[in-house]
């Protein structure tokens, strides 16, 4: 028989890593199951400004990150690496099953994450956090007087297009068609910002660059022509940031707890609907999906944990 922990933190992203520090610091047994590499989204986040006290010289997502798996481990938080393939979460005893093994406790902490949308073009891996980035409240800082190209037509486009234009000298929204998804009232604002541009019923179809970004190709979907855009020659690179959607990482879930397009809800002490069950960070529905918010959840759900273990 396995051994039963009082609490399993599925994802060690920033929510998952927090809740492991608050629920160890509470002397509860926890384990924390992972199935790659500590830090979730900002395990690709070249620089971290935005996170309350990282003004430490040459800070990095993932030195952020060490620094919180190494203070899970102080306060005798369990690791182990495997890919759950289902759960049980029903009754006291809660079960995951994975590649290697069984795991067992008396409450679950899902802290999976969510991920965005690829833009879907050739290349797309090599460059992101070298001049790709999903999201403008982190990255946008580092595009100060630089070119910026938003791929994408609804509400998170547009309003973060014009979040960009702050920093950024000229904003250009690529679009798959000739309308915009998003709400008119953001649309008027858009239209009526000198600084943003469109290049209409168009899809980036490759970047390229040497090491940071600064060559695309974007492609006419109703034509079919090809134009390939550079950066300026002083600049020697331009941001392109991708916002087509989120896609949580929830599918483990289905069925075991209630969900809103597949982000799990939860009430304010990060309580699903099922007793022992407690979702953290960007898998949960929320309105602002950053670290800080990561760690804030993952800190109420091991607290929340705690109080439903006392009981
Ligand atoms: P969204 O509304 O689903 O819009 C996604 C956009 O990306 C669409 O314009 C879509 O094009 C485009 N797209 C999708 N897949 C693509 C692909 N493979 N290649 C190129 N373009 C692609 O997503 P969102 O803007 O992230 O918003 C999500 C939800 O949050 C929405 O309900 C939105 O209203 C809400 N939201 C609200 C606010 C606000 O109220 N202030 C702010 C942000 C988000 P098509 O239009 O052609 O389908």
């Amino acid at each position: 028989m396995s051994k039963i922990y009082d609490v399993i933190i599925l994802g060690a992203g920033p929510a998952g890593l927090t809740a492991g520090i608050y629920a160890g610091r509470s002397r509860l047994s926890v384990l924390l199951l992972e199935k790659g590499k500590d830090g979730g989204q900002i395990a690709i986040t070249d620089e971290i400004e935005n996170y309350p006290g990282a003004m430490v010289e040459g800070e990095s997502g993932p030195s952020l990150i060490a620094r919180m798996s190494a203070q899970a481990q102080k306060f005798g938080v369990e690791r182990a690496g495997d890919v759950i393939k289902s759960v049980d979460l029903t009754g006291s005893v809660k079960t995951l099953t994975g590649v290697k093994g069984t795991y067992q406790a008396r409450t679950v902490i899902l802290a999976t994450g969510a991920f965005p949308t690829p833009i879907g073009c050739e290349n797309e891996g090599k460059f992101v956090g070298k001049g790709i980035s999903f999201c403008a409240t982190c990255d946008a800082a580092f595009f100060e007087d630089f070119e910026v190209y938003v791929v994408g037509g609804g509400d998170s486009a547009v309003e973060e297009a014009m979040y960009l234009t702050k920093f950024a000298r000229k904003v250009t929204i690529i679009h798959r068609r000739d309308m915009l998804r998003a709400a008119k009232s953001i649309q008027e604002k858009a239209f009526a910002n000198p600084k943003i541009h469109f290049l209409w019923d168009s899809v980036v179809q490759s970047v390229d660059g040497d090491g940071l970004l600064s060559r695309m190709v974007v492609k006419n979907v109703k034509t079919g022509a090809l134009t390939t855009i550079e950066a300026d020659e002083e600049d020697g690179l331009f941001g392109l940031f991708g916002f087509i959607g989120y896609r949580p990482n929830s599918a483990l879930f289905e069925g075991a707890v209630e969900m809103d397009r597949g982000y799990i809800i939860t009430d304010a002490d990060m309580r699903t609907n099922v007793p022992g069950v407690f979702a953290a960070g960007d898998i949960r529905v929320k309105s602002l999906r950053q670290v800080v918010t990561a760690t804030a959840d993952g800190a109420i759900a091991a607290t929340a944990a705690e109080r439903y273990l006392s009981q």
